[in-house]
């Protein structure tokens, strides 16, 4: 399927959805979204649904400008995936051994880490370090005063999962291979800082008046927007470094786990859902924002979930300018966490995740399955988009 387009403001909404099926109140949001003065362009991925200011699942497409509460609270959130050399008749029948010591290893929903983690332990880099690591951290001095005051719980936090919809997962693929994914992004001081430039935005007085104070955006040149660009940068980088961290930790579980095995590791996939990144697009200069949407250029590869009991899809992707090189972030919200717990319970949940070692009890319910999208029917509707490279199915899935 290719995409249905449906007017906007000032510019045409492109969606690769159905339009009859967005919530109401996500189409007001992507008019409002298409109104903003400095918008060139706004495409709709299948995952679409409600969100703060701007929907989930769309790619907004701005010269000059950037709306900080369309990029969302987590910075840099976003996905990590590696291929093993395991296979699944390696795996034990009983995972929760697994599942406990990765548990252990990575701090998961309030848990950090008491000392930071060490990179050179880690990474087993000569110099001590990952790749661009120094170089973050000494970069942490230039951000906003509001939040430089954490810099020992930001280092105490890198490496932790979080809470909420962030997960762990061990899967097998449709040929047998064992893979890890993981999905995080900047933690606390990304939100913190998120909430900042937020707040900052929403002060200004070119802001005010706005049919939503959410899209209250920077305006290139001006420095707030230098501040906002630097803050933004260095949270992304941190999303990207954590989820390096936990991938380094999960990849000493397994090792130590399956020693025998003598297991070996394929390159790390990793992508961000919610970010900014800077690209030209037809001679103009953009800022795309990518709000619960991956780049899907041509060849890159992306990580789309579907939810703790439907599996995920390791894609690569096509390049489609029309979508300004995007896919979806996953299958998407189908309701509201309120009103899976009015439908749904843990009986529910126990069969929509049976053969899956997690979490079946009422606090996880919100994140049952029936909660969101089919997975299957997203990817069909983005072929033009991304190819599928492998189909994983979650053996185990921690839950932050
Ligand atoms: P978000 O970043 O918007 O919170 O979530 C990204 C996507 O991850 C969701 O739209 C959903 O499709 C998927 N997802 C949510 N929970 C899980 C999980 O536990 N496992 C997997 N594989 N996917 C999930
Ligand atoms: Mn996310
Ligand atoms: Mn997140």
């Amino acid at each position: 399927m290719s995409y249905t387009e449906v007017p906007g403001v000032r510019v045409p909404i492109r969606m690769w959805a159905d339009p009859a099926t967005v919530e109401s109140g996500a189409m007001q949001q992507l008019r409002n979204v298409s109104s903003l003065p400095w918008i060139k362009g706004l495409a709709v991925m299948p995952d679409v649904h409600y969100g703060k200011g701007a929907t989930v699942g769309s790619v907004i497409a701005m010269e000059g400008a950037v709306c900080p509460a369309a990029v969302g609270v987590d910075i840099g959130c976003g996905m990590s995936a590696v291929k093993t050399s395991l296979r699944a008749h390696d795996l034990p029948t009983d995972l929760s051994r697994l599942r406990s010591k990765v548990e252990e290893a990575i701090p998961v929903g309030r848990g950090m880490h008491g000392d930071p983690v060490d990179p050179g332990r880690l990474f087993g880099h000569p110099t001590g370090a990952a790749a661009g690591w120094d170089d973050f951290w000494s970069r942490f001095d230039g951000i906003a005063d509001a939040v430089r005051f954490r810099r020992e719980r930001a280092a105490q936090q890198m490496g932790t999962l979080g809470s909420g919809n962030h997960f762990w997962e061990l899967c097998v693929d449709t040929e047998d291979a064992v893979w890890i994914m993981l999905h995080s992004g900047s933690r606390n001081i990304g939100k913190e800082l998120a909430d900042h430039h937020i707040g900052e935005a929403q002060r200004l007085p070119h802001n005010q008046g706005l049919v939503d104070r959410d899209l209250a955006v920077f305006i290139s040149g001006t420095p707030q927007m230098d501040a906002y660009r630097n803050d933004l940068y260095w949270a992304q980088e941190y999303a990207k470094h954590n989820r390096a961290v936990m991938m380094a930790l999960s990849q000493e579980v397994v090792r130590r786990e399956f020693r025998k095995a003598k297991v070996t590791f394929e390159p790390v996939i990793s992508c961000h859902h919610n970010y900014v990144s800077e690209e030209r697009y037809e001679g103009a200069d953009l800022l795309v924002t990518r709000k619960g949407a991956i780049r899907a250029g041509g060849g890159d590869y992306g990580i789309i979930p579907g939810s703790m009991g439907t599996g995920s899809y390791i894609v690569r992707g096509l390049g489609n300018s029309a979508a300004f090189n995007s896919a979806s972030h996953g299958a998407g919200r189908r309701m509201s966490r309120n009103a899976a717990k009015r439908q749904y319970t843990t009986r529910d949940l126990e069969e929509q995740t049976r053969g899956v070692e997690c979490r079946k009890d009422s606090g996880v319910v919100d994140e049952i399955p029936g909660a969101y999208k089919s997975i299957e029917k997203v990817m069909d509707q983005q072929r033009d988009l991304v190819e599928v490279v492998a189909k994983l199915k979650q053996v185990v899935c921690v839950k932050g």
